[in-house]
């Protein structure tokens, strides 16, 4: 596997990542997923925005973002891949700095900055069954809008989903769902659309604006609200949406079964949508 790594492109095994590197000690750092659809990057510009706003929420100074589209690029070309529907992970942490200190480090420390790729296997975009969720306290600090690689509540929230044999968990605060830990949080009610507001306790998620997107084209009503945790029997479906989930059907919520159990319609439909919408159309040969 070829990787970035600090202007350099090389083998994965040869990377060396400094102890004291900011992002080890701390986690003072923050990422980025975004995905491929017939090896284009889809909805790039909303990416870059988010990522260009972690950077400056916590005070990152990267000046090369102009740069990353077509690193990442270079990277699929080099890696050669021949699957089109690609994932890439970015991270930039604060960079390496010693003696260990709270404080961000003083004198020119450049950040660290790591791309990886790697195909998507077996995905056909197809929606086939429906995943449990369980629900968890959400325990996440109160900026949430930041893609920080600080995740370890979230990390102990879908391990605890692993261990309940559910796909998800959904993060309450104050009573209500507010998203899953990797994954905004969708409910139906009466062919209206609810999910969290933005603010800080969620993240922008892009696919939850391409959703938004989408509902507006197809006249369906978003309501942006989060889903207070004692209103679930009002809701005929739930949903769940990220780069790499796509769109997901909710069909058990902790011990209580949704609707008949089965997906409902609109995961499908949106699907269809987003998967009609790009600009890059089937045909990909390879990035070689
Ligand atoms: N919410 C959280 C907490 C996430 O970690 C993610 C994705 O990683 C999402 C929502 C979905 O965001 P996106 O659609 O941009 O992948």
């Amino acid at each position: 596997m070829i990787v970035y790594f600090n202007g350099q492109f090389s083998e994965l095994d040869d990377v060396r990542v400094s102890p004291f590197d900011r992002g080890f000690l701390y986690a003072d750092g923050i990422y980025e997923v975004i995905r491929t659809y017939y090896g284009r990057l889809f909805r790039y510009a909303d990416h870059l925005e988010r990522f260009k706003a972690s950077l400056e929420a916590i005070k990152i100074n990267y000046a090369e973002t102009d740069l990353l589209e077509s690193n990442i690029y270079k990277l699929f070309e080099l890696n050669k891949f021949e699957n089109p529907n690609i994932s890439v992970y970015i991270q930039v942490t604060r960079g390496v700095s010693y003696p260990r200190r709270h404080y961000f480090p003083t004198g020119n420390v450049s950040p660290t900055v790591f791309i990886s790729a790697s195909t998507i296997e077996n995905d056909k975009h197809v929606i086939t069954n429906g995943i449990k969720a369980i629900l968890e306290e959400d325990t996440r600090w109160t900026r949430c809008n930041i893609k920080s690689i600080s995740l370890l509540p979230a990390i102990l929230a879908n391990q605890h989903a692993v261990e309940e044999g559910a796909g998800e968990a959904i993060m309450i605060r104050d009573g209500y769902l507010m998203e899953g830990s990797h994954t905004n949080f969708w409910g139906v009610k009466n062919g209206e659309l609810w999910t969290a507001p933005l603010s800080n306790l969620i993240l922008p998620g892009v696919t939850r604006t391409v959703i938004i997107e989408v509902c507006r084209k197809a006249g369906i009503p978003v309501i942006e609200q989060a889903i207070d945790k004692n209103s679930l029997d009002d809701f005929d479906e739930f949903f769940v949406t990220g780069t790499t989930t796509e769109v997901k059907p909710v069909t058990q919520i902790g011990n209580k079964i949704i609707g008949r159990g089965k997906p409902g319609e609109l995961p499908v439909k949106f699907m269809k949508l987003i998967l009609n919408m790009l600009k890059a159309k089937p045909g990909f040969k390879n990035f070689t």
